[in-house]
């Protein structure tokens, strides 16, 4: 063991794919795996759980076409692909503000170019502060492309037409313009001098396998050369990451783990983060699946190891692990100091990623897991959505009650918000209070966000329809259909909105009546404003002539608070030309109320 250790200064780069649904991602990892399978020499590859490993070996003769191009000696072992693309494995990959994973693997369709959730994995990239490189794949999808039998981008390259050519730098280009609006510097992968600065566009085809050779290449080499620090093998206890929760039948509970540096034995004692705080076990086996002879063999078939070096997934079975914590680190502790001083990190990392403020009208999320809850709350904080309640674990009473006191202040964030958790037996969830689940943290959020501006939308509506707004209108001469009880007349109106309901009054402030009806060549309307010429039907005790003449103008008599309300909370519905009858109204009502409107800015 002593001679494999020398030999392993560096462990392999952990890699993930992320990217928008239906762009490749997992043909993408498929055929990778399967091209390994091929390629390997009997015992070359390791088992995993979670996790795929594909040997030096097996890069350095995918890549054997490109030894001129990419004149690299490996000293990495391998790279370790996790196998579950995507955000929501990712978010539990997780580690104190940054992640696992060494190196991303960003697919973008080249035909259809960036979408909603590539912007969505730059974003949880740039957050986690993740380099990545971008598979731009599809590339048979390409007009008049001619698949060559070849593993090589360049190689295919050379054999497709010139305008065939052309059309992928012009697609390349475009992924290029893409990055740039987000402040990448991007370029296709042999066109870069300093990868440093630049972020590498690979094209390939998922299905044909054209461009994985510089796609492996490349991953090698930029982990090895620019993270050297990073990979270095520690022959320490265990570091690692608790990715699923598990149970097993016949088994009990078992935790998916990606081991990222040390060596985990079995008996070791392990830390790990739990529903009700740190659990402290210890290891009774370390499985991982039987060796397979075909990539179409299904995984299932567990065997038992003694240890394993980083990096690596393997399944860990050990009491206590049911209320084990999905995206909470795990440490191998040597020694009762240490337990302690663990425990206390992940005490502390829980804390960091629950939240819980009762002076907040915000809305309450349960999630399944500490990577997701953090990533749902991340993606919550840029939207601007408060939170009141955020924690792990089912939908209990104290929840709802929670959403409940928010509900009485803010109805828009009267929410429960579940990342694949459910209520527990028993909880009903009040119809008052809105429940949104989903399995997609961004659909999470998107439902999120849509049910807010919804309830916003209905509540200003509702809210605007019962006020009484500032309007006003003069009589044309000569349009009298009824003199009086009630009063119908044809009337023009000057500025703002009339309504039905709405009071009207004269310019010297005397009350004339209520707006009945208003009639738009003959059909009734809810409402009329700035330039209609309708006929309007008030109700009072006046009769034109009397009490009002033809050719004079009135006024809707907006109350006080109505006034306050559409100032401070509907300023963006005011026109120019209500405007200025609100200013008109104010001297009106000034005569009898010097309070009115006081100190609002119109
Ligand atoms: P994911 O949702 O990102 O994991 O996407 P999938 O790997 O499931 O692929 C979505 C669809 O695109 C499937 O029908 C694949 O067969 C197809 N696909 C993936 N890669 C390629 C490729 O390189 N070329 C072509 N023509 N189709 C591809």
């Amino acid at each position: 063991m002593s001679q494999q250790l020398q030999s392993r200064r560096l462990r392999q780069p952990i890699v993930v794919v992320l990217g928008h649904v239906d762009h490749g991602k997992t043909t993408l990892l498929d055929k990778i795996r399967g091209t390994a399978v091929v390629k390997k020499e009997p015992g070359e590859m390791t088992q995993e759980v979670g996790a795929s490993f594909v040997p030096t070996s097996v890069i350095e003769k995918i890549a054997e076409p490109l030894k001129k191009t990419f004149p690299i000696k490996l000293e990495i072992p391998g790279l370790l692909f996790i196998d579950t693309p995507g955000h929501e494995l990712f978010s539990n990959l997780r580690r104190r503000g940054g992640s696992v994973a060494d190196i991303a693997i960003l697919v973008v369709d080249i035909v259809e170019g960036f979408q909603k959730q590539t912007y969505e994995s730059l974003e949880i990239l740039r957050s986690r502060k993740v380099p990545f490189l971008v598979a731009a794949n599809k590339i048979d999808r390409i007009p008049g492309w001619k698949p060559i039998d070849t593993y090589s981008l360049l190689e295919s390259i050379k054999s497709q037409r010139k305008d065939v050519q052309t059309q992928l730098d012009n697609y390349v280009y475009r992924l290029v313009g893409q990055l740039a609006e987000l402040g990448f510097n991007a370029d296709r992968f042999d066109r870069i001098r300093d990868f440093t600065k630049t972020v590498a566009i690979v094209p390939v085809s998922a299905k044909t396998g054209e461009g994985i050779a510089e796609l492996l290449a490349l991953l090698a080499g930029l982990t090895q050369n620019y993270m050297k620090t990073k990979l270095r093998f520690a022959e320490g206890p265990a570091k690692g990451v608790i990715l699923e929760v598990k149970e097993l039948q016949g088994l009990g509970y078992t935790i998916d783990v990606i081991i990222y540096d040390g060596i985990l034995k079995k008996n070791d004692t392990i830390i790990i983060g739990g529903l009700n705080g740190p659990i402290v076990t210890k290891v009774r086996s370390i499985l991982v699946p039987k060796p397979l002879q075909d990539i179409k063999v299904v995984k299932t078939d567990l065997t038992q190891i003694d240890e394993v070096y980083a990096a690596a997934g393997v399944k860990i079975y050990a009491p206590e692990l049911e209320n084990a914590l999905a995206g909470s680190p795990l440490f191998v502790a040597e020694n009762e100091q240490q337990v302690e001083e663990y425990k206390k990190i992940i005490q502390e990392e829980i804390a960091s990623v629950k939240y819980y403020n009762a002076n907040i009208a915000g809305i309450v999320v349960k999630a399944d897991s500490l990577g997701s809850l953090e990533a749902i709350v991340e993606g919550l904080k840029q939207k601007n959505i408060p939170i009141r309640l955020a924690d792990i674990g089912p939908i209990t009473k104290k929840d709802i009650t929670e959403a409940e006191l928010t509900l009485q202040e803010a109805k828009e964030y009267g929410i429960i918000a579940a990342f694949r958790v459910k209520p527990l037996q028993g909880i009903e969830i009040p119809n008052s209070i809105k429940l949104i689940y989903s399995e997609i943290i961004y659909q999470l959020i998107d439902d999120i966000e849509k049910y807010i501006t919804e309830v916003r939308e209905s509540e200003k509506r509702r809210t605007l329809d019962s006020l009484i707004l500032p309007g006003k209108f003069r009589l044309i001469p000569g349009y009298v259909f009824r003199r009086s009880d009630p009063v119908i007349v044809g009337v023009e109106v000057l500025g703002g909105i009339i309504r039905p309901k709405f009071p009207v009054m004269k310019k010297d402030g005397k009350r004339v009546g209520e707006i009945l009806q208003i009639q738009d060549n003959k059909k009734s309307v809810d409402r009329a404003t700035k330039g209609m010429e309708v006929a309007v039907s008030i109700k009072g005790n006046i009769m034109v002539g009397r009490q009002i003449d033809e050719g004079e103008i009135l006024y809707t008599d907006v109350p006080k608070e109505d006034l306050e309300i559409l100032l401070t909370k509907y300023k963006d519905i005011i026109t120019d030309d209500m405007k200025e009858v609100i200013k008109e109204i104010i001297n009106i009502k000034r005569v009898n109320d010097p309070t009115y409107a006081l100190g609002l800015k119109v």
